[in-house]
């Protein structure tokens, strides 16, 4: 599977650079993971949005979701051709506002999942673990099944034992790392070594820091996650990147 960094920062978008945002594509199907700030301007250089067959919100915070709303109207006016009638979005179904604005006429169809079961979207499932934030919110691991090759978004969450296990022995797991290791207090958030633990502990192939603070140079946060994560692990700032073959 091929994924494309859409957005990476975390809250606001900045620099240039929108929040969170993914496309993951495999065998000709097109699926998007949030839609934050800025994501349709950056989809829309890859990729017709009319073109999209599914997108999945891990949580209804708005650096998640602020492009929703404006993917809903380009489903329903613009005019070219399209992959099906209109697009399912699929989100959990504990923010009954949230969810019911998810469908839109003739544009878009809210989808519930179940963060208990498997999702099965195309070439892919899609399995679920309740991340510790201030809102429902699911990490999200992504099973190519053709290859068996394992992508894990842990969404936004303080860091959690249980995502060692939900995130084992993935060829990529792309990290909430807002903050550096001196941040104190309440963290919604991991801090840059938190992230490389979680990528030791689970034994990954690449680390992706993602959710990112609103800097420009990434270097000492990258050192901060590699120093914990270990030699084996490759570790890659969102953006930085555009597109990795998992
Ligand atoms: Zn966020
Ligand atoms: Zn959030």
């Amino acid at each position: 599977m091929k994924l494309t960094i859409l957005g990476y920062y975390g809250g606001y978008p900045f620099n240039g650079g929108g929040t969170s945002g993914y496309l993951i594509q495999s065998q000709g199907f097109n699926l998007m993971l949030d839609a934050g700030s800025g994501t349709l301007l950056a989809l829309q250089k890859v990729l017709d949005p009319l073109q999209l067959d599914a997108l999945l919100l891990s949580h209804y915070h708005q650096d998640h979701i602020a492009d929703v709303g404006v993917l809903q109207y380009e489903w329903q006016l613009q005019t070219g051709p399209r992959k099906q009638d209109v697009l399912p979005i699929y989100g959990h179904m504990e923010d009954p506002l949230n969810f019911a604005a998810l469908t839109w006429p003739a544009a878009t169809i809210g989808k519930k999942y179940d963060p208990n079961s498997a999702l099965e979207l195309g070439p892919f499932v899609i399995t679920f673990l309740r991340t510790i934030h201030p809102v429902p919110t699911f990490a999200i691991r992504i099973v190519e099944k053709k290859t068996g090759s394992v992508l894990v978004y842990t969404a936004d969450s303080a860091a959690m034992p249980a995502l060692n296990d939900f995130a084992a022995k993935a060829n990529v797991l792309m990290v909430d790392t807002n903050f550096f290791a001196n941040r104190t207090g309440q963290l919604w958030h991991m801090t840059a070594p938190q992230a490389g633990q979680l990528a030791h502990q689970a034994q990954v192939k690449t680390l992706i820091l993602t959710h990112l603070p609103q800097i420009t140079s990434f270097e000492e946060l990258k050192q901060q996650a590699s120093t914990k994560a270990g030699a084996a692990i490759k570790v890659l700032v969102a953006a930085d990147e555009k597109n990795i073959e998992i």
